[in-house]
């Protein structure tokens, strides 16, 4: 762990019930932490967040947050995993043994074993690089204490389905930045809304509230046909949408 101050420490804080354990990978210590509640209420501008494929996040503040899978690090550890796992399916193809009856049978043999803990680690460290990204991320938004945060309900098991996407998707992990987000907002007492499934972030121009039915994917601004003439990027435009959901709870 390399984050600077994740870990609660001074006055107050106590530090109980250290384990340690090994998983068959790795070996992991946790320890309980007790520190004294923030009592403190966010007064800043609440913000929006639109989540999408292109970049990871926009923020209504105007902050952009990149897809690290788009990274050359992250791209050459895929790459070097695709290599892997044909090689242990090939080792596998190899070592298989035919029975009297014509059945096929598995051997794992030592290499294999080998293979595949390789296999395991390399999972694991692409895990670790996009958890920490998020939780960099989280931690920076939450640091600038808005009074609220707004995201969108996102239908991920909806969009899963769509074979473009899905692999995308789940690389992103966006259910791992929502809950990030929803337990630090709730230790700095910044309200976390959720935005209704069918609040029209996209379609909807943030500046005079009128609403574009043919609005298309592939637009990548948000021209508003009505008087007021904005033209945004549209992601941008989703996230002051969010916010402004927020804004009329609130
Ligand atoms: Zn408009």
């Amino acid at each position: 762990m390399c984050e600077h101050r994740r870990i609660p420490y001074g006055e107050g804080v106590k530090y109980i019930n250290p384990r340690v354990s090994f998983d068959g990978l790795s070996w992991w210590i946790s320890v309980g932490i007790e520190y004294p509640d923030n009592i403190e209420i966010p007064t800043n501008k609440g913000i929006g967040i639109d989540l999408g494929i292109e970049k990871l996040a926009v923020v209504s503040d105007g902050t952009v947050y990149k897809n690290i899978n788009k990274n050359k690090r992250i791209k050459k550890l895929e790459k070097k995993k695709k290599r892997l796992q044909r090689k242990i399916s090939r080792k596998y193809e190899m070592n298989k043994i035919k029975t009297k009856g014509g059945e096929c049978r598995y051997e794992k043999t030592k290499n294999i074993i080998k293979l595949e803990n390789q296999l395991k680690k390399l999972n694991q460290r692409l895990t670790n690089i996009r958890h920490n990204y998020l939780h960099q991320i989280t931690t920076e938004i939450i640091k600038r204490k808005p009074s609220f945060i707004v995201v969108e309900d996102l239908n991920v098991t909806g969009m899963m389905k769509n074979k473009h996407l899905s692999k995308a998707i789940g690389q992103q992990r966006f259910h791992e930045f929502t809950r990030q987000l929803q337990y630090k907002s709730e230790w700095n007492n910044i309200k976390f809304i959720v935005a209704d499934r069918f609040f029209p972030s996209s379609k909807t121009c943030s500046q005079c509230g009128s609403y574009k039915k043919d609005l298309k994917l592939s637009d990548r601004k948000y021209i508003c046909s009505y008087c007021c003439g904005s033209i945004l990027d549209r992601d941008y435009n989703a996230s002051l949408n969010l916010k402004n959901y927020g804004q009329e709870l609130v």
